[in-house]
């Protein structure tokens, strides 16, 4: 049996929210409309807004307001990201926990909870069938347990890199786990990973403590709080935060959020790369109270609001979500999706076990393939992108920053996400994806700028087809 490393905090770790100074911003907050479109005209201008201005924006509930709210979000959407929609698959490896989170199914106290955790081989088997259908990106998936210490994080994710077939392989793996100490992040930041994510929860501290009951190492809020911090401390500049939304009021959660992400650039000088924003879904064996479940008008408004209040920071929206409702809200400024998703142990080899099924962590809402999700998303007129080049060029944190402002986005990430696409149409695609995928890329190339970028593109794109090359990245 594995021990558990001491709770330590990084240096001057302190609390950063204030439960009380967050509600009096929401409940003193006016959407006069002059300031709402004040604020608007900041996000435009690609400024990072303040929490008490993103509380105005969550105050602003008349529907022209929310409108105009939205049209913003997809307008700075449109300028700082164009029309990307990167493609990710979770890989659950491990569901021993000992904590005792009351919404989740791999709560300690779940007795009728399958407990199962991958073995070596196992985790090869499912990369494979994710590569066989055309993934590169993952982010692979752990309970809270001693057995899962960075040791083991790191052996796993070796594994997903070593292991390839033909065009297959996995080209970036992130992580979400709960949080390690100082070494711990060092093991894994040693065996390659992209992002590591922690999420609060709630950023609600009553609230925190009723759904993390018990003496567990979730439950105590500012070791967690700090997990990111420790990250940065180790030297991982890659990190996602999150929020999941009906635990408690969303607009607290909103500006925790917001908090947490000008917190670490101020600490840092570098803010989250993604958010998250799960919302609560039914789970095997969990209890959760319904009075702060999210509507989907409120949900949307949440996306448009991050959108706008951190312009620069990926967003995340994960399958647990609807298939039209993911569609809708991609315009709002999701950055990144998940596809062909399963979040049952072993669930991209043994599928149709309707009883693990059942006792899987919670439901999913899109559990169409990834192909098509990658029609659709072309049809839609999103170019899908597997690109993985910055965190392979060293382009993560600081760096990241200053490439990701003015216009590096657009003029690196769009020839990155068409030559990847290119790699999918022709090792992966059914035939109708693939028609539309190369309509697709012959319409960005007409809209592509001339010049030395543009001939360099179309000869990679021309060497995937006729000569098998793969992975070339700007
Ligand atoms: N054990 C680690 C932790 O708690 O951070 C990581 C794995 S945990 C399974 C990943 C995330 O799943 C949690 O952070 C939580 O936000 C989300 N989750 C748990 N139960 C959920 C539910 N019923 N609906 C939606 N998301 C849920
Ligand atoms: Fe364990 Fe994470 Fe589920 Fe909590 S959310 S019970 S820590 S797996």
């Amino acid at each position: 049996m594995k021990s558990w490393p001491e709770m330590k905090l990084s240096e001057g770790a302190r609390d950063f929210i204030d439960d009380a100074a967050l509600t009096a911003l929401i409940e003193n907050a006016r959407p006069d409309p002059v300031r709402v479109r004040e604020i608007l005209a900041k996000s435009l201008s690609k400024q990072a807004l303040t929490v008490a201005e993103t509380a105005v924006l969550l105050a602003a509930d008349s529907p022209d307001l929310v409108e105009e709210i939205f049209s913003t979000a997809r307008e700075l959407k449109q300028t700082v990201y164009g029309n990307r929609i990167v493609l990710f698959a979770p890989l659950y490896i491990g569901s021993m926990c000992v904590n005792d989170c009351t919404y989740c199914a791999f709560r300690r106290s779940n007795d009728g909870a399958v407990r199962r955790t991958l073995s070596l081989e196992d985790v090869r088997e499912q990369t494979l069938a994710l590569e066989r259908v055309g993934h590169k990106r993952l982010i692979l998936v752990y309970g809270e347990h001693a057995e899962y210490d960075a040791d083991f994080i790191a052996a796993t994710v070796r594994k997903v890199y070593e292991t390839k077939e033909d065009h297959g392989e996995i080209r970036r793996v992130n992580i979400n786990a709960a949080p390690l100490d100082a070494e711990g992040y060092r093991k894994v930041k040693d065996a390659g990973i992209g992002t590591y994510q922690i999420f609060q929860e709630t950023y609600h501290h009553e609230t925190y403590r009723r759904v993390h009951p018990g003496k567990t190492r979730k439950g105590n809020y500012l070791y967690r709080q700090d997990g990111l911090s420790r990250a940065f401390e180790a030297g991982c500049d890659d990190v996602g935060i999150g929020a999941l939304f009906g635990l408690y009021d969303w607009r607290f959660e909103v500006l925790g959020l917001v908090s947490h992400a000008l917190y670490l650039q101020q600490r840092y000088g570098v803010g989250p790369h993604t958010i998250s924003f799960p919302r609560l879904q039914p789970a095997h064996g969990a209890v959760t109270k319904t009075e702060h479940l999210v509507s989907d008008e409120e949900f949307k408004r949440v996306i448009a609001i991050l959108r706008l209040a951190v312009p620069y920071t990926g967003l995340i929206l994960t399958a647990r979500e609807r298939a039209e409702l993911r569609r809708e809200v991609m315009s709002f400024g999701v950055s990144q999706i998940d596809a062909g998703s399963r979040i049952e142990l072993g669930g991209y080899t043994e599928v149709g076990d309707a009883q693990v099924m059942e006792k899987e962590q919670f439901s999913l809402g899109d559990i169409r393939s990834l192909d098509e999700v990658m029609r659709e998303l072309i049809q839609d007129g999103y170019v899908p992108s597997f690109c993985t080049a910055c965190y392979r060029l060293g382009r993560t944190g600081e760096h990241f920053m200053e490439f990701a402002i003015p216009g590096f986005i657009k003029r690196y990430c769009t020839p990155n996400a068409l030559s990847t696409l290119k790699e999918y149409l022709v090792d992966y695609a059914s035939s109708e994806t693939k028609a539309a995928g190369e309509a697709l890329i012959r319409d960005e190339l007409a809209r592509f700028e001339e010049g030395e970028m543009k001939n360099k593109l179309v000869g990679r794109l021309l060497a995937i087809e006729a000569e098998g090359k793969r992975d070339l990245y700007f």
